[in-house]
């Protein structure tokens, strides 16, 4: 803390899931004075997971006004763009040419959303996926035609293309279309990374409408009449429909792995530089959720409270997957930790039960005005199973899972960058599973 400035300056910069979840979490800590500036490149806050129901009519995105919850938050907001950061002098330079000086930076930026399959109708880019998918489903009521919903790679998350899937078939059978509705995913069974329990609760579900999966095969490019998989054979498909890939948006100035991602360690420092924080998409972590994004955000949150607030020493990132899987029916909920345990039930696992279970977001974005209640924080409702919830090496197991999951597909770059991203949580990682994976893709010849 510089001695001009006895009142920490705390600086985030982003507009989304993650710099809620953290300003929210740094504000119901009234013990520590902070001076909070949020600086966003959106005057919205817009998270994206409500638009897979929006060609469905079964509700939309949620937007609010970042100049409303700043100014409830008692946070300064400036509506620009990061640019770059000069850590040796703390400050931060922006596309309009402000330099805005900080104690502690917190990077929060997310990542930016790319189509992964040419030729595929992508959802999770921009607005217009909606409605072209609108118009597919209209054409394909009167027509036998083949839609394939492919997920680009096994560490996508997901939860978006089986909701899509499910609505759209849902629909197409409600208007007895003889169409055909396909999902085809590298996944060794449906919704693999939230584990078996979710495998086996949502297959009678993709059946009762009659969607097919296809798991076990990686999709790599739509073709004519199908969509080619890693091995040359052809998935039939008059339509493709995709969901976003990520890809980083480094930050002049921050280190990044070797896919442009912020490294972080397990209470979320960005390698090598004390003062500077990194949370959610724009983070080497190889998964990318709206809930861990929130959960990475508390663990700063905590940390920078610690810093300056002293008390409780800051817990690291230990993940738990939640997810609110939207049917043609009631939502099936979904847990997973890494350590193995997986849970699905159509009784909400947690409460408020949002789709992005951020424990100040949640409650936050559960009221439709959101008034500051910082004291309800998100409930668990499933009891904790000893051993578990204090699992220290949690974030490790699930970078390991990805990195496994995307080897296993031949997909090496994007192994090694969650290899990577599993060092960085920590760096004296000598797991067998990672020394042997490591050892293995060191071995094979670079795809390019
Ligand atoms: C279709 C879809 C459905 C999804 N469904 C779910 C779901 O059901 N549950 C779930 O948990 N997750 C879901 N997700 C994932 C979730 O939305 C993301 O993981 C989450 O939004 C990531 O949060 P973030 O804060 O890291 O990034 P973002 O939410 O992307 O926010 C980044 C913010 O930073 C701002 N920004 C970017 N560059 C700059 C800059 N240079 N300077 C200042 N500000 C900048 C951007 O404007 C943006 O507001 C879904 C995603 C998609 C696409």
């Amino acid at each position: 803390m510089s001695p001009a400035h006895p009142i920490p300056r705390i600086l985030v910069a982003g507009g989304g899931v993650a710099a809620l979840e953290l300003l929210l979490a740094l504000r119901a800590n009234v013990g520590s004075p902070l001076a909070i500036t949020l600086l966003s490149a959106d005057a919205a806050f817009a998270p994206p997971a409500m638009t897979v129901a929006e060609p469905f009519e079964r509700g939309g995105a949620q937007t609010h006004d970042w100049r409303e919850i700043t100014a409830r938050l008692d946070v300064r907001l400036v509506l620009d763009r990061l640019v770059a950061v000069d850590t040796d002098a703390h400050r931060v330079f922006t596309h309009d040419g402000r330099r805005i000086p900080y104690d502690v930076l917190v990077i929060a930026t997310g990542a930016r959303r790319v189509e992964p399959l040419a030729g595929a109708l992508t959802f999770g880019v921009d607005a217009a996926a909606g409605p072209a998918l609108r118009a597919l489903i209209d054409d394909a009521r009167r027509s036998a035609a083949r839609i394939a919903f492919a997920l680009p790679w096994p560490s996508s998350w997901s939860l978006p293309l089986y909701e899509l899937a499910l609505l759209t078939a849902h629909e197409l059978r409600e208007h007895d279309s003889p169409a055909l509705v396909r999902i085809v995913t590298p996944e060794r069974r449906a919704l693999e990374l939230l584990g078996p329990a979710a495998g086996e609760a949502v297959m009678p579900i993709l059946s009762a409408v009659g969607v097919e999966l296809v798991a076990g095969v990686q999709p790599r490019a739509v073709v004519s009449g199908g969509l080619r998989l890693d091995d040359e054979a052809t998935v039939e498909a008059d339509h493709v429909v995709t969901i976003a890939d990520v890809v980083a948006r480094p930050v002049p100035g921050l280190p990044t792995d070797r896919a442009g991602f912020i490294p972080v360690d397990a209470y979320g420092l960005v390698t090598a530089e004390p003062d500077v924080y990194a949370v959610g998409e724009v983070t080497s972590f190889p998964l990318r959720q709206g809930g861990l994004a929130a959960q990475q955000a508390d663990v700063v949150a905590d940390a920078i409270i610690a810093r300056y607030a002293g008390g409780e020493p800051p817990r690291p990132f230990a993940p738990v997957l939640r997810a609110r899987l939207t049917t043609s029916g009631a939502p099936l909920y979904l847990q997973a930790r890494p350590s193995g345990r997986s849970l699905a039930s159509y009784r909400a696992m947690w409460s408020p039960p949002e789709k992005v279970a951020g424990r100040y977001l949640a409650p936050y974005l559960a009221t439709a005005r959101p008034e500051l209640t910082l004291s309800a924080t998100l409930a668990e409702r499933v009891p904790a199973v000893a051993g578990e919830p204090g699992d220290e090496h949690a974030a490790v197991k699930l970078a390991l899972t990805v990195a496994a999951a995307e080897a296993r597909c031949h997909n090496r770059s994007r192994a090694l960058q969650a290899l990577d991203a599993a060092l960085a949580l920590e760096p004296d990682l000598d797991d067998p599973s990672y020394l042997a994976l490591r050892g293995r893709l060191a071995e094979q010849v670079p795809a390019g």
